[in-house]
């Protein structure tokens, strides 16, 4: 018996062995069980047992692969990413965005939502209707359907199945007690905070990263801390609001009724309004030639280097940079890493930020996700 089963029951072995054989095959490519074997440090027959237990349940399957070495060619275990589709939702002040995906997060075709946010009954048939349209319009079978994940900016208590508040909407929602759904969703789902979910996505599929910050800078700043591959919520479910941070006293009037929050600095509204635009590509566009928009993105950039120094100095963990500002900053990322390390007066052995694996995509895939980890047994 190996070291780390002493002490602990023969079942809870299996179980634990189960969600790290899947995880390992939902992470990687194709693998023997030989690889298996060794990468989990299980024996030959351990693997054996378990890869034909999920092969029954069609959560894997198998297929000749090609090893560069030569020689036999041998069978390969590969996760069946196909087995069920599943239903990312980014609910936004300014729209809801719906994508069907299959188990590897891989988008097959989304759609927007033409009715606004509403927590009444009919907004949601109507999702109800766009998700079936999906699943109709790429003969995908309702049963097939493992669940849908639903993100939304502000607090979510899952166990009392309530979203706490929404921040900027343009209805007020407080308590809004989504377990009403049940009557009109025929397949499990799950609601989280936007941020939450994008940083649990980035997190949870990275081999090399456990603990992190996830920073979600778009109209709102939110932000998400994941430790141990896991989302810690705190006791209010408001770890993360990163965006209400004070950066400046006496500074810039906050919609949450301070001032000098991290949010009235770096939201990206306060590009859109440099540039009386609407869409963030004009800001970037018309920076090109103009100084005083040059002087606004310096000015921006030097209190986004502020906000993330002092994530940094708290919680000396990678913070990850997503949310609409990400695909922009690509270019003077290295500018604002530069800002950053003059701000944090030690000596860091990996980087401070990194810019989102998923950049715009972080909500919807991170909701899906939330479904597709709880459906294996391996959140
Ligand atoms: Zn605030």
């Amino acid at each position: 018996m190996k070291g780390q089963e002493v002490g602990v029951s023969n079942v809870n072995v299996r179980i634990e062995n189960r969600k790290k054989l899947i995880k390992l095959l939902y992470l990687h490519d194709g693998m023997t069980k030989q690889e298996i074997a060794r990468n989990l440090c299980l024996s030959l027959p351990t693997v054996n047992g378990l890869v034909q237990e999920l092969e029954e349940e069609n959560i894997v399957y198998f297929q000749k692969g090609v090893r560069s070495s030569g020689g036999r060619i041998p069978t390969l275990v590969w996760f069946n990413k196909d087995v069920f589709a599943v239903v990312g939702v980014e609910i936004t002040e300014t729209g809801t965005r719906i994508a069907l995906m299959n188990m590897a997060c891989n988008i097959i075709e989304e759609c927007y939502m033409k009715i606004p946010f509403s927590v009444e009954s009919d907004y949601w048939k109507e999702m109800n209707f766009e998700i079936q349209q999906l699943l109709s319009s790429n003969q995908i079978p309702e049963s097939k359907l493992l669940g849908i994940g639903i993100s939304m900016p502000g607090p979510v208590d899952r166990e009392k199945k309530r979203v706490e508040s929404v921040r900027d909407f343009h209805i007020e929602i407080r308590d809004f007690n989504y377990e009403y759904l049940e009557q009109i969703f025929d397949c499990p789902f799950v609601f989280c905070n936007d941020a939450n979910a994008a940083g649990f996505a980035e997190v949870w599929l990275k081999t090399d990263i456990y603990d992190a910050v996830y920073l979600s800078v778009s109209k709102g700043v939110g932000g998400a801390l994941i430790r141990s591959n896991s989302i810690v919520l705190g006791e209010n479910c408001n770890a993360g609001e990163i965006g209400h941070m004070v950066i400046q006293v006496n500074g810039k009037p906050c919609q949450c009724g301070r001032a000098g929050c991290f949010e009235t600095y770096c939201s990206t509204r306060v590009l859109l309004k440099a540039a009386a635009t609407k869409n963030l590509k004009v800001f970037f566009e018309k920076k090109k030639t103009d100084d005083g928009l040059q002087k606004v993105w310096e000015e921006y950039l030097d209190y986004l280097a502020l906000g993330i120094s002092n994530l940094s100095l708290i919680l000396d963990m990678p913070i990850i940079l997503g949310g609409e500002i990400a695909p922009y900053i690509e270019e003077d990322f290295e500018r604002l890493t530069g800002k950053i390390s003059k701000l944090i007066p030690f000596e860091r052995s990996s980087p401070v930020c990194i810019l989102s694996k998923f950049r715009a995509n972080g909500y919807v895939v991170g909701s899906a996700l939330l479904i597709i980890t709880e459906y294996l047994g391996i959140a």
